[in-house]
């Protein structure tokens, strides 16, 4: 049975990994005699964006990619070190490559910590830690030097990407100014450094340009963007635009794709951009890590605005734009939570009614503050937790997705199947939230959106008719 959202669809807090498995483009019609690259990226979407500059940056330079390790000349492994399961992960990911090809370079947050990467795996040629771009294609150029060739190195304008062609991530910013207690992230990867808007909103026409028809914005906190550089403007098109969260949403909102918002915090300035989703400019769709609804443990989290009117502000928003779908992820079981604190939790559940949810039990990171504070919860007591916060949501997500029944909504699709055509509402984004299954008179395209009749729904999915194209 499955409890709530489906688990492996929940991404856990702004940094949680996915840990999947991205196949990569297809290098057909590559010189036969291109050094050749496997690539594995593990991790979180940021991860996932870390790993397409790697490969843009490569296949530019000549390389081909290889979907298999076995005969590759190298094997790149972009590692997540979040948790220790991720670490584990990684680990193995490792091994796999030593296995089947030997030459391995590591990157990624587990880079960050190269002597457990030695321990476990002496032979790895190099290891290098997050967004070290340089340093990663420079241990493969010392590895397998590159071989030009002025006819096949070229590669799109927007570069490689590993997702389908018709949705891309956009990485805003890299690093955290919050300091949240079960979290290495910061420690990892610095603090906030936010890229210049012109800078962003060019990566994100070129990949308009290219196909893509939703852009994915991310960042550890979206909603902090361009507070380390002052929201400095910097030049667009024919005007300046300042590097602030509403501003570059309204300018990205203009290149006619669908932008879609993940891990903002429920500031007061996030009020701003509710008109865009409502006025139809970005989707109406924040993805915000909540993580609890105990005042006390929020307080104990040290999470970003905690001391918010938090529901208030919600029921505000829902005001503005009554489309709006709320996705969030929580945390049961973290160190202390007492039973009365986790019945806040399910009241906070309950008076929310979140549209999307997923839920993580708490796992000490090695390095986080948390660790520290003691009152560990026993396990049974958070499988107990666990249990009923997914089923007090589940009823909350059916009854939400219920109401999308009768209606006709805008379908992006996804997939086209032997026949089975599978597509995402502008309230479901990508890999963490549910699909739609859809029925239709003609063929439809991947990438296409369409319009659908919603004619049932269950736990976490709707299914359709096509009703316009
Ligand atoms: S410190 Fe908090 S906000 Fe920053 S990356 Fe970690 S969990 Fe996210």
């Amino acid at each position: 049975m499955r409890l709530g959202l489906d688990p492996s669809r929940a991404s856990g807090h702004c940094c949680a990994a996915v840990n999947k498995h991205f196949p990569l483009p297809d290098d057909k019609g590559r010189s036969q005699d291109a050094p050749s690259v496997s690539f594995v990226s593990l991790g979180c979407p940021k991860a996932l964006v870390d790993s397409e500059r790697i490969i843009t940056r490569l296949r530019a330079e000549g390389y081909a990619l290889s979907r298999e390790h076995a005969g590759a000349d190298i094997v790149v492994v972009n590692t997540c070190g979040f948790l220790d399961s991720a670490k584990a992960e990684s680990l193995a990911a490792i091994g796999d490559a030593i296995k089947e090809n030997g030459r391995v370079i590591v990157t990624g947050c587990m880079g960050a910590e190269p002597d457990a990467i030695r321990a476990a795996h002496p032979s790895v040629l190099a290891v290098t830690g997050p967004q070290q771009y340089e340093q990663v294609v420079s241990a493969v150029h010392e590895a397998v030097p590159p071989k030009h060739d002025p006819f096949l190195d070229l590669v799109p304008e927007q570069g490689i990407k590993l997702t389908p062609r018709h949705y891309a991530y956009l990485k805003i910013s890299e690093g955290c100014n919050n300091r949240c207690t079960f979290c290495i992230i910061p420690r990892l990867r610095g603090d906030l450094v936010s890229r210049p808007a012109a800078d962003v909103l060019r990566e994100a026409e070129r990949l308009v340009a290219a196909g893509v028809k939703e852009l994915l914005v991310i960042s550890q906190d979206t909603s902090a963007y361009g507070i380390d550089v002052k929201f400095a403007d910097s030049r667009w098109r024919d005007r300046e635009v300042r590097a602030k969260f509403f501003d570059l949403s309204k300018e990205l909102g203009s290149l006619g794709a669908w932008v879609r918002l993940h891990y903002v915090y429920p500031y007061p300035h996030v009020d701003e951009v509710i008109p865009l989703m409502a006025e139809g400019k970005v989707l109406p769709y924040l993805d915000i890590p909540f993580q609890h609804g105990s005042p006390t443990v929020l307080k104990r989290m040290k999470r970003p605005a905690a001391q918010e009117k938090t529901m208030a502000r919600v029921a505000r928003w829902r005001e503005i734009c009554p489309d709006l779908t709320i996705r969030s992820t929580f945390i049961v079981g973290f160190p202390g939570e007492t039973d009365a604190e986790f019945e806040e939790l399910l009241a906070f559940l309950e008076e929310a009614q979140l549209d999307r949810v997923g839920c993580f039990k708490y796992e000490p990171v090695r390095g986080a503050p948390a660790n520290d504070l003691g009152n560990a919860v026993p396990q049974h007591v958070m499988d107990e937790r666990y249990k009923r916060f997914m089923e007090a949501q589940q009823k909350i997500s059916a009854k939400r997705l219920k109401r999308k029944v009768g209606r006709r909504e805008k379908v992006i699709v996804d997939a086209v199947e032997s026949g089975a055509i599978r597509g995402r509402t502008r309230g479901d984004a990508p890999e963490i939230d549910g699909v739609v299954h859809l029925s239709a008179r003609r063929p439809v395209k991947v990438g296409e959106i369409v319009t659908a009749l919603i004619d049932r729904a269950d736990a976490y999915d709707l299914h359709g008719q096509v009703v316009g194209f």
